[in-house]
């Protein structure tokens, strides 16, 4: 036996001894599966949980989903953060009723056809729901394979994928595809840690060039560091006096799109004058008479995403007079705020100071 399959006998064997029990591993539901594999990229197991359990209780197969309306889905996945695997979610699974007669596409090149699924994803649900020997490669994955054999070319290199891709296929087992896959991005979440990995407790321990060499700190190899861009966000809170509050519904091609917020204008610079506030706000809602007295110190926010730092300041007025509003824009009592998906920096405001 080659030393590819010793490892990957190794890894199977440990996975099956110490895998979390996680409700998406006692299914081959590809619907379920693809459902756990979304929430969970770029989300923490813990926090993925609730949300699929919520998830798949409310929709529980293809049909419910794509059903859904998209509001009701954005408010479910509110505070998950990247909303466009939502969306994305949504379009794959009418995709699914149009193009596949509802039936989940069951091999990998098809899986890829769906919308928001990439290589990694159509890999784990092929391999986990459909037994094909295709191996996945995703974070956990660089993790491990560069540690094991000390592959120096930067993971943020155009050609580590298919490199990575080309020692997972030797080393897959072709009996258990989908249990490999699990059991090298399990070692990789439990064992095999980004920083301080736990070598002495590795099954695969006596197989890495990374260990015995004493420099598992040294892998994976990146290039870049990623730049961050810092926004400023100005929010016009504006409350009548039957505490209405003033919302609209994001889109376009930037962060939370199909999100409710209060109207809003970028800024460039962290400070910004009343005067050009006023300019602004009224650019939004022409009909609004606003006067430099009535905008008070605003409450600030900051929000931390991958690529971006975003700090809003939430400029909150009164109005008592009814004023004509842009056709995007609705009125909704702040009673029923519950009724809408917004972003963290909304929900943060709004628990702040609306309730
Ligand atoms: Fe990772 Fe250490 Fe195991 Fe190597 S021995 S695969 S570095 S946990």
């Amino acid at each position: 036996m080659g030393s590819n399959n010793q490892i990957a006998e190794l890894l199977l064997h440990w996975y099956r001894v110490n895998k979390r029990n996680l409700p998406w591993r006692e299914t081959k539901d590809p619907y379920k599966i693809w459902v756990s594999e979304i929430i969970l990229q770029q989300t923490r197991v813990n926090q993925g949980l609730d949300y699929y359990i919520r998830f798949i209780k409310k929709f529980p197969n293809i049909q419910s989903l794509a059903q859904a309306h998209e509001d009701e889905l954005m408010k479910l996945w509110q505070g998950l953060g990247y909303y466009s695997r939502a969306r994305n979610m949504h379009f794959a699974a009418k995709q699914v009723l149009l193009e596949f007669n509802g039936q989940f596409p069951s091999t990998y090149n098809h899986i890829l056809k769906l919308k928001g699924i990439g290589k990694y994803t159509a890999a784990a649900i092929a391999s986990i729901a459909f037994n094909e020997v295709v191996p996945v490669v995703d974070g956990n994955v660089y993790r491990v394979l560069s540690r094991l054999n000390q592959i120096s070319t930067p993971i943020d290199d155009a050609k580590s994928y298919n490199e990575f891709f080309t020692v997972s296929s030797k080393m897959i087992d072709p009996q258990s595809p989908g249990d490999y896959n699990q059991a090298v991005m399990e070692l990789g979440a439990l064992i095999c840690h980004p920083t301080s990995p736990e070598c002495p407790e590795c099954p695969v321990k006596n197989y890495c060039k990374a260990f015995k060499k004493g420099n598992t700190g040294d892998f994976p190899v990146k290039n870049k560091k990623t730049a961050i861009r810092t926004r400023y966000f100005n929010y016009l809170v504006i409350r009548s006096t039957n505490n209405t509050l003033l919302l609209y519904k994001r889109n376009g091609n930037d962060v939370w799109n199909s999100l409710y917020e209060f109207p809003m204008f970028e800024s460039l610079n962290a400070e910004i004058h009343t005067n050009e506030l006023i300019t602004r706000f009224k650019e939004i809602i022409p009909s609004l008479k606003l006067k430099t007295t009535e905008l008070k110190k605003p409450v600030t926010q900051v929000q931390k995403l991958s690529h971006q730092i975003i700090h809003a300041r939430f400029y909150e007025i009164k109005y008592n007079a009814p004023i004509a509003i842009p056709d995007k824009f609705i009125w909704t009592n702040a009673d029923n705020l519950n009724d809408f998906a917004v972003h963290k920096l909304i929900d943060n405001y709004l628990k702040l100071v609306v309730n």
